[in-house]
């Protein structure tokens, strides 16, 4: 089995524009928000007032506005799309930063979808927009996952999806050096990726095999 036919090509990566369906999410207090990151500040012992962090509350506020709306322009690079013969379309290779809502601190996370097309094939940059959309909001990576398979499942119109998802934690990777390394892989399977092994397998093997030549 040739892992490399799944790892985007250089110059194959492409930048999706922002969703045309945003979803409504309720309006960001940015100025409130810029408020509470000086107070913040402060009970952390910090000068607010201070040269280097005069900036800060309201450059820390528009960053929050920004990665947390549903249109935010936030990565989403993708992808390297293959077919196993009429089984099964895979693709890979996308990469979007979301915030873990435990710790509120950044999680990289690698996704590869796989499907079996009930007629059409999906166009590639719907994978991204979805991913994105998901992405950008306080999350954690096991809801995620499942979220985004679910959102294949409505677009594809049938239940056979499987999405992996290889996240990096900040929460974790800072605790220690130990931990840098750290990674979480999670896994959601429907329909023949559940009850047939054979291609829940080809898969897995293929999901490993990308990550471990990453
Ligand atoms: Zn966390």
């Amino acid at each position: 089995m040739t892992h490399a036919v799944y790892r985007p090509a250089p110059g194959h990566s492409v930048t999706v524009p922002p969703p045309a369906d945003p979803i409504s999410s309720p309006p960001i207090d940015t100025e409130r928000v810029a408020e509470l990151i000086g107070q913040l500040l402060s009970a952390l012992g910090e000068d607010p007032d201070r040269a280097g962090l005069a900036g800060t509350p309201n450059r820390v506020a528009s960053w929050y506005a920004e990665f947390l709306s549903p249109d935010a322009s936030a990565v989403a690079t993708c992808f390297t799309e293959s077919h196993l013969g009429e089984q099964m379309v895979v693709v890979g290779g996308m990469s979007v930063w979301s915030l873990c809502e435990h710790h509120m601190l950044p999680m990289h996370l690698e996704i590869l979808a796989g499907y079996v097309p009930a007629g059409e094939v999906v166009g590639l940059s719907k994978f991204g927009r979805i991913a994105q959309r998901y992405a950008g909001r306080l999350q954690v990576q096991e809801r995620f996952t499942r979220q985004v398979a679910d959102e294949i499942s409505g677009v594809i119109g049938g239940k056979d999806v499987a999405v992996a998802v290889r996240g990096t934690h900040l929460c974790m990777s800072m605790r220690g050096v130990r931990m840098e390394d750290a990674r979480t892989t999670t896994l959601h399977t429907g329909g023949r990726f559940r009850s047939d092994p054979v291609l829940s397998q080809q898969f897995l093997t293929l999901a490993t095999g990308q990550w471990r030549a990453a």
